[in-house]
């Protein structure tokens, strides 16, 4: 398939989805990907060393201080930011393809991508935040999924109150009380996202096709 040809008469869109750690995000994504064939993922690049259970080219491509120097200069990023002092960048080519053909990505980055993205993608983005229900949840969450030290986990309880005061720059806003129920949420905005008329590049012919050409 010509990887430059729409597959369907739709303009893509970039989901944004934030959220402190431990509020889910990961969770709804893996859900949101398994259910919906038409949401890819994009695949960041970082300087963080790789986390026991994490795959190169899977969770991210992890890259070398130098290595993240060269993709910034060559322009490779559409964002990138400094988190939890390592480097993350999205880069720019799986994202344009997507546009191109008409799919949807999904963008599990913090605020400061979000905010980046808006001046060239705007038209293009939707921004959903995820709020724990409160932060003793958060942090019971972050301790069950066992993958952080004591040391860790306090850190970013200490920065989630930084993440979460970012929440009124995001156009949706959703409570992550029950994944299933969350799920659905995300679902709902992206179906009805998807809907709108701007988006459906296809509807002009297809009105002129159901009703004939009219005076
Ligand atoms: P973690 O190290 O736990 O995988 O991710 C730490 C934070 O970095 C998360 O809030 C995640 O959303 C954010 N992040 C991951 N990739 C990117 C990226 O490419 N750009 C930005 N701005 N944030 C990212």
């Amino acid at each position: 398939m010509d990887p430059d040809q729409p597959t369907r008469s739709r303009r893509g869109l970039l989901i944004v989805l934030s959220s402190p750690s431990g509020a889910g995000k990961s969770t709804i994504s893996r859900m949101l990907l398994d259910a919906d064939s038409e949401v890819s993922m994009s695949i960041s690049a970082t300087t963080r060393p790789k986390r026991p259970g994490e795959t190169e080219g899977v969770d991210y491509h992890f890259v070398d201080d130098s290595e993240f120097d060269r993709m910034i200069d060559a322009g490779e990023f559409v964002e990138w930011a400094h988190v939890f002092g390592y480097r993350y960048g999205t880069p720019k080519a799986p994202v344009k393809q997507a546009l191109r053909q008409g799919r949807d990505i999904l963008f599990d980055i913090d605020w400061q991508g979000a905010r980046q993205l808006e001046p060239d993608f705007g038209e293009h983005l939707v921004t959903i935040f995820l709020l724990p229900p409160s932060m003793e949840e958060l942090e019971r969450r972050l301790h069950t999924r066992g993958q952080d030290p004591e040391d860790v986990i306090a850190d970013r309880m200490h920065r989630a109150g930084d993440e979460i005061d970012h929440w009124a720059e995001y156009e949706y806003v959703l409570v992550n009380r029950d994944m299933d129920a969350c799920l659905e949420q995300v679902q709902a905005i992206v179906s009805a996202e998807r809907s709108k008329r701007v988006r459906q590049t296809g509807l002009v012919e297809f009105v002129r096709d159901l009703i004939g050409p009219r005076h």
